[in-house]
């Protein structure tokens, strides 16, 4: 896993006049590994003209105002370090004992901190000496003790390892039988989804035209205690924010550094390249209006990693947002699977990476620019040529 470029984009004096060529959202919405499915969000067959001059880049790029959301992964600055570090296998083997794992559970759910006859009672363990063998092998690493008061505390790795039991990280498995997904495919626009979950994956696609739009990971605990519809609303919302932390540098999983750069989708990834009006994305027209960009998001410290349309890495910017408020509209109602028939996506330059990301909404066009991180490095609001 490696950063991606800073995100000094916005270069695209090579864009092309005239028309936006069927750039709609037909990126992918993706995997976060490399297990197939990660098809999109396809609608560029009612491209419209738009932005009929060259755009002018020297100068955004100069004023780019969030242009400093990848550059941590590149600046070779000495780290934090930590201060201790416990071999893995010796951490885990820790755990590996159901009274210590009762004894974790106990311990973060306790109300004051308990003794250890408070802990010894919570297990069924039969004496205090064997006991407190199990004890001094948590102490340490998962509990600390406080020695006036001869209590114990969770340390933050007992807290997590409290937590990942909880929520059934590594004990549960989620699936379910398709049920029927409110509102339009993207590809095909008829009103035929299902989601489904598999092995902690929920996958959205269009049984109409045959369409996998996404597939991404939710942790068990996300399907309890919900309907099917408040599921989806919770999946939605937690993927949003994921992309929204990977904008800001963030890994969503780690904290660790996170960065998107911007790919060329690979074409057999991309549906309904057919409908495209202008037949430029087949692959026959040279240049950047037949290159199909995807955003690529991973982090250097842990293996998250996750494939998007450019569109979704921007969709939480403030420019998005107050633009969609401004016109009473609110584009977190748009699932991620479907952000809108409005949204159009062009790659202006590959070197480095821009892509024109627009939006229009009552006669007004929001125009983006978007380079690696993923970074809006200009945002533009002006009357729609065509006035719709
Ligand atoms: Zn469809
Ligand atoms: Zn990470």
């Amino acid at each position: 896993m490696t950063g991606s470029e800073a995100a000094d984009a916005g270069a695209g004096n090579d864009a092309r006049s005239g028309r936006d060529a069927g750039a709609g959202r037909d990126a992918e919405t993706g995997n976060d590994d490399e297990t197939g499915g990660d098809v999109g969000v396809a609608s560029g067959r009612d491209a419209a003209a738009e932005l009929a001059e060259p755009v002018e880049t020297a100068d955004t790029a100069d004023t780019a105002d969030t242009a400093d959301s990848a550059e941590a992964v590149e600046v070779d600055e000495p780290s934090v370090e930590p201060t201790e570090a416990v071999a893995a296998s010796e951490a885990f083997a820790s755990l590996g004992n159901e009274t210590r794992l009762r004894v974790v559970r106990a311990v973060v759910d306790a109300d004051e901190p308990p003794t250890f006859t408070d802990l010894f009672e919570a297990t069924e363990e039969e004496t205090t000496a064997g006991f407190a063998y199990h004890l001094r092998r948590l102490v340490g690493h998962y509990l600390e003790k406080e020695e006036s008061t001869e209590t114990y505390r969770p340390t933050y790795a007992g807290r997590q390892v409290a937590r990942a039991l909880r929520a059934g990280t590594y004990t549960e498995r989620v699936d379910s039988e398709p049920t029927a997904v409110d509102g339009d495919c993207p590809v095909c626009g008829g009103s035929a989804l299902e989601a489904r979950a598999a092995d902690n994956r929920i996958a959205v696609a269009c049984t109409a035209c045959d369409t996998a739009l996404l597939s991404l990971p939710f942790p068990p605990s996300g399907a309890r205690g919900r309907s099917p519809e408040e599921l989806l609303d919770a999946f939605d919302a937690h993927h949003r924010g994921r992309l929204a932390l990977v904008a800001e540098g963030v890994c969503p999983d780690c904290a660790g550094r996170a960065a998107g750069r911007i790919e060329r989708a690979d074409p057999a990834r991309v549906p309904d390249r057919e409908t495209d009006p202008e037949g430029t994305t087949t692959g026959a027209a040279a240049g950047t209006d037949s290159v199909r960009p995807v955003l690529v998001a991973d982090c250097a410290d842990c293996d998250f990693a996750v494939r998007a349309p450019v569109t979704l890495g921007v969709v939480e910017h403030p420019a998005v947002v107050a633009f969609y408020y401004d016109h009473g509209e609110d584009p977190r109602d748009r699932p991620v699977w479907n952000l809108g028939s409005e949204w159009r996506e062009r790659v202006l330059s590959t070197d480095p990476w821009c892509v024109q990301v627009t939006t229009r909404l009552d006669g007004e066009l929001l125009r983006l620019l978007v380079g690696d991180g993923p970074t809006v490095v200009d945002a533009e609001r002006r009357p729609a040529d065509d006035g719709t």
